[in-house]
Parts: structure tokens; C-alpha cells; sequence
């Protein structure tokens, strides 16, 4: 049987948003006018995601010295609009999309080794022949040289809102 569970990190690191009260008058509006429409109609942070980056490269197509902090990504703008929302970043494999825990795979001081460097991840581990069984491999941090020493960083990064954030959006208000 293939676990496909994600690894058990929701009350690890957390990543908080907070509003770090810095974001620009000039175009906050459009921001939250975006966020609005996307609660409003109920579209997905997918569609909303693409939304922004088209409106990102509309305005600074038309003005890029005026819009050029506007954020490319939902992600950008939920830190910048500080909605509290905590993220879990998972770790990705690259080959397989298996998660793992992103503690395990990067390291915070030079010299470290991570974990967990590649995907352990085996699709067929009742396979009978030897060849199938074997792991995927695939490399999840690269090397990352710094003046201390050799950190390592993810090539691939999942983002998700934390599962307590999510039922709290979608539970529906009581009046
Ligand atoms: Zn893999």
C-alpha cells in the first residue's frame, strides 16, 4: 500500500503572515479589489494567482516605474496584505511530486548534511522485479555556496495554506 499522506509538519514552522505595513497606497486597492473578487465568485488561489500576474505585467507593460513592486504571485499578496494566514512550505520532488518535510531537506548552518537529499519515494515496492523497486533519487536541494560554507536550499518549494486556515475559510459564517 503507497502512502501518499503528506509528511506531519502543520505545527512545526509555520510560516505567519503579518502585515508588514509597507505595501503601496498606489495600488493596495487593485489588491484587495482582486482578493474581493476571488471571495465573491469563490475562484480558486489558481486562477486568482493567474490573474495577478496578468494584471502585474498589464501595469508594468503600461508603467513600470510606478507599478514595478506590484507582487507577481497570491502568495505576495497575502504576505504583503498580512491575512494571518499560515503557509507550510513542503519540499517537492521534482520527478514524482512526493512532499516531504522542508526541515529535512534544507540546512540552516554550513557544513550540515540535509536529511533527507533525495526522493526515497518507490512506485512499485511489491514490484518482482529488482530494477522497478528502486527508489526514485531524484535530487530535492541544490547547493548553495555562501562565505561560511555550503548551504543547501530546495528546488522546488509547495506552498499551502495551513489544513486550520483552510477550514476556517471554508466553514461557513454563522449570522
Ligand atoms: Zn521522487
Amino acid at each position: 500500500m503507497l502512502d501518499y499522506s503528506t509528511p506531519d509538519i502543520e505545527s512545526s514552522e509555520e510560516e505567519i503572515f503579518e502585515d508588514i505595513g509597507n505595501h503601496d497606497e498606489r495600488f493596495s486597492w487593485i489588491l484587495i479589489w482582486i482578493l474581493k473578487y476571488q471571495q465573491r465568485y469563490r475562484l480558486p488561489d489558481t486562477a486568482t494567482d493567474s490573474l495577478l500576474k496578468f494584471i502585474h505585467y498589464l501595469l508594468t507593460y503600461l508603467d513600470q516605474d510606478q507599478f514595478t513592486n506590484f507582487p507577481k504571485s497570491l502568495y505576495l499578496v497575502r504576505k504583503l496584505m498580512g491575512l494571518g494566514l499560515c503557509i507550510n512550505n513542503y519540499a517537492t520532488c521534482l520527478a514524482c511530486n512526493k512532499l516531504y518535510n522542508h526541515n529535512e531537506v534544507i540546512t540552516k548552518k554550513p557544513g550540515q548534511i540535509p536529511i533527507c537529499l533525495r526522493c526515497t519515494f518507490v512506485e512499485y515496492p511489491n514490484h518482482p522485479m529488482f530494477k522497478m523497486r528502486q527508489p526514485c533519487n531524484q535530487l530535492l536541494a541544490k547547493e548553495v555556496p555562501t562565505k561560511d560554507g555550503i548551504l543547501y536550499r530546495l528546488l522546488l518549494s509547495y506552498p499551502i495554506i495551513n489544513i486550520k486556515n483552510q477550514l476556517v475559510i471554508i466553514q461557513p459564517k454563522r449570522i
